[in-house]
């Protein structure tokens, strides 16, 4: 896995736990992400040093910085899974497909994607 995708995944991780979590713990990020204790703790450490989240025991946060990197994150998994839903893929490929596919997208293709959306709507 690149680095790059694996730091998106961790913050979109963190900010979906948080939204229904007032904590979030080690423990539910490694639930989530189906990885090991070891590996967030390692990862956490990684979103440290890059700026995305601060610790305080067992509990992350997003700084600001990592809030905005999740959320545009999350915006494209959003989208995503509403286009994957729309060509008629079931909710539950959308969803995965979706979770792999914002990592690696182009602006260019991400914005086509979204004018069709768009588009969509209006008819
Ligand atoms: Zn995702």
């Amino acid at each position: 896995m690149r680095i790059e995708q694996s730091v998106e995944d961790y913050l979109e991780a963190i900010h979906i736990i948080s939204q229904t979590e007032s904590q979030v713990h080690q423990v539910d990020v490694a639930r989530r992400l189906n990885v090991s204790q070891p590996a967030v703790t390692k990862a956490i450490r990684k979103l440290k040093e890059l700026g995305y989240v601060i610790t305080e025991g067992m509990h992350i946060y997003l700084t600001d910085a990592g809030k905005v990197r999740a959320e545009s994150v999350y915006e494209k998994h959003k989208v995503l899974r509403r286009f994957l839903v729309t060509l008629g893929v079931g909710g539950e490929f959308a969803e995965r497909d979706a979770c792999m596919i914002e990592h690696i997208i182009s602006d260019e293709t991400y914005d086509a994607i979204k004018k069709f959306l768009n588009e969509e709507e209006k008819n």
